[in-house]
């Protein structure tokens, strides 16, 4: 193993499709192994609101790449970042590789901290950190993840049917897996874990299976 391999030996990756259960579970995984957390789909967030924020189209590659280039200097509430337009809106900018390009090494430098790391994305087992020691594809069906959100957003007072969220899922999974930098898709050494029958629970103590067989091999 190369020095470079060893740095992320201890990482867990957690990939996976939007409201799959990857976020709940990457930070239950994170408090049971007593390891930092990022949750890089806020970086795609982040990106997309400083876009919408300063008046520019959502579209607009040059204004993204900036916004990039100047994240360290902006914080956003986390309310402004949760909501179900921007997620859509995340995925566009996601799709841009200059943006892609501009948010990797922070990735890989919080990836590579002393004692491990949990990162949950789309491409952590695949792109960021190809060495990590182990790598979960969480899914669920579009309806179970339509279900899930609703209940999310609803409970937040946040006013979207099940129709138009299903529509939202179908719609980011096409762009999240059709795009041609760093595609949604699960590393080839990744265990795949569908959510759609599992409590939360469940899928805790599957995914620490997983791993403790991952480390003991
Ligand atoms: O995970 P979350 O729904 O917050 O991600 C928002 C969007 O950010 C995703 O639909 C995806 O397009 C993008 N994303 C990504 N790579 C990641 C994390 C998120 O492309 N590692």
């Amino acid at each position: 193993m190369s020095p470079a391999d060893a740095r992320y030996r201890r990482v867990i990756a957690v990939d996976g499709p939007a409201a799959s259960g990857k976020g709940t579970l990457a930070r239950r995984l994170a408090a049971h192994y007593g390891l930092p957390y990022l949750d890089t789909g806020l970086l795609y967030r982040m990106v997309a609101r400083a876009v919408i924020d300063d008046g520019h189209d959502i579209r607009d590659a040059d204004h993204a790449a900036a916004a990039v280039a100047a994240l360290d200097g902006r914080s956003f509430p986390e309310e402004a970042l949760r909501g179900r337009e921007i997620g859509e809106a995340a995925s566009v900018v996601a799709a841009m590789p200059a943006v892609r390009a501009g948010l990797i090494e922070r990735q890989r430098r919080f990836a590579a901290q002393p004692g491990g790391a949990v990162l949950d994305g789309r491409d952590i087992g695949t792109v960021i950190c190809p060495q990590a020691g182990a790598k979960l594809f969480v899914t669920a069906t579009p309806e179970v993840r339509a279900a899930r959100r609703h209940r999310e957003l609803t409970g937040r007072g946040e006013p979207a049917t099940f129709d138009a969220i299903l529509a939202d899922i179908r719609r980011r999974d096409a762009r999240d897996s059709g795009r041609s930098d760093a595609p949604l898709k699960a590393a080839e050494d990744a265990v795949l874990l569908d959510t759609s029958a599992l409590t939360i629970d469940e899928v805790l103590a599957a995914a620490i299976a997983i791993v403790e067989a991952r480390r003991a091999g």
